[in-house]
């Protein structure tokens, strides 16, 4: 008789620390399936950003055995509240964007959101049913997945697509996933941290307010993809006080 490795227990401890984050959601019976899809893969971490809708009897319907998931949901107004304390998220996308982000397949995504969910909350982030995510959403994530369906018909039904990740999700904890040692920064930081880079770029005159045109949306592209640690952050942010400081300096010396 074999006993299971204890990596697996500890990893199938991960799954609470995953957030599912739906955004507007329109269609009640939706947000029921998609807790039901959630509890039977071991996730109970439910998010609603801007619902269009009320949680009603459909919903509880639909959940069946997880309605208690139901009652623990947290509503944010944006999914830049939504995902503040996540050090990782990952955004899905069924069709592709104007401007790539980096990829991962469901499977790559299981595995990475375990990986990293020892360190801080993670959170896998699903569109709405008619529109999906918008590129700002899209943006405020470090990955994209796709999960790689038919493409002559490659949009799945909501519930359906989270049941999809959260099986990978949990398949990768099942394996048991060795924790990443990198620390990487809170969505938060990042946020401030980019802030901070524009607020620089515009005193040094290299972005103009009234015309910014792509360059904070490539920068984002460029800064997410090198994913900086959370000590290279600190460095990043360092620069940028000296070089306003630096600014400031040579402004009053030409006064
Ligand atoms: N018509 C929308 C798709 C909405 S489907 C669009 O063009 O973007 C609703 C949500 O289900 C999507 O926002 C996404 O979160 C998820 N979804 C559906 N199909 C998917 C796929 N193939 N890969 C990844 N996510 C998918």
């Amino acid at each position: 008789m074999s006993t299971q490795p204890t990596q697996i227990n500890d990893s199938l401890s991960l799954l609470p620390q995953v957030k599912v984050i739906l955004v507007g959601t329109t269609h009640p019976g939706n947000i029921g399936s998609v807790a039901r899809a959630m509890k039977t893969m071991g996730l109970s971490d439910l998010v609603l950003v801007d619902p269009q809708t009320e949680i009603d009897e459909k919903s509880q319907a639909l959940a069946a055995g997880a309605k208690d998931l139901l009652e623990t949901v947290t509503i944010e107004s944006t999914l830049e509240e939504a995902v503040k304390d996540c050090g990782l998220v990952i955004g899905t996308s069924a069709r592709s964007r104007t401007l790539p982000w980096p990829m991962l397949d469901p499977r790559e995504s299981g595995i990475k959101l375990i990986s990293e969910a020892s360190k801080y909350p993670v959170a896998v982030v699903f569109g709405r049913e008619n529109s999906g995510l918008t590129n700002e959403e899209l943006q405020l994530c470090q990955y994209h997945v796709c999960i790689p369906a038919n493409p002559e018909y490659s949009s799945l039904n909501l519930a359906m697509a989270v049941q999809t990740l959260c099986y990978e999700i949990r398949m990768a904890a099942l394996a048991g996933v060795k924790e990443t040692e990198e620390e990487y920064p809170l969505s938060d930081n990042m946020e401030g941290f980019y802030q901070h880079l524009e607020e620089t770029l515009s005193q040094i005159g290299f972005i103009i307010k009234a015309h910014p045109g792509q360059v904070m949306t490539k920068l984002r592209r460029l800064y997410n993809r090198a994913r900086p640690e959370a000590i290279e952050l600190n460095i990043l942010r360092g620069i940028l006080t000296a070089t306003q400081r630096g600014r400031i300096d040579s402004d009053n010396e030409s006064k």
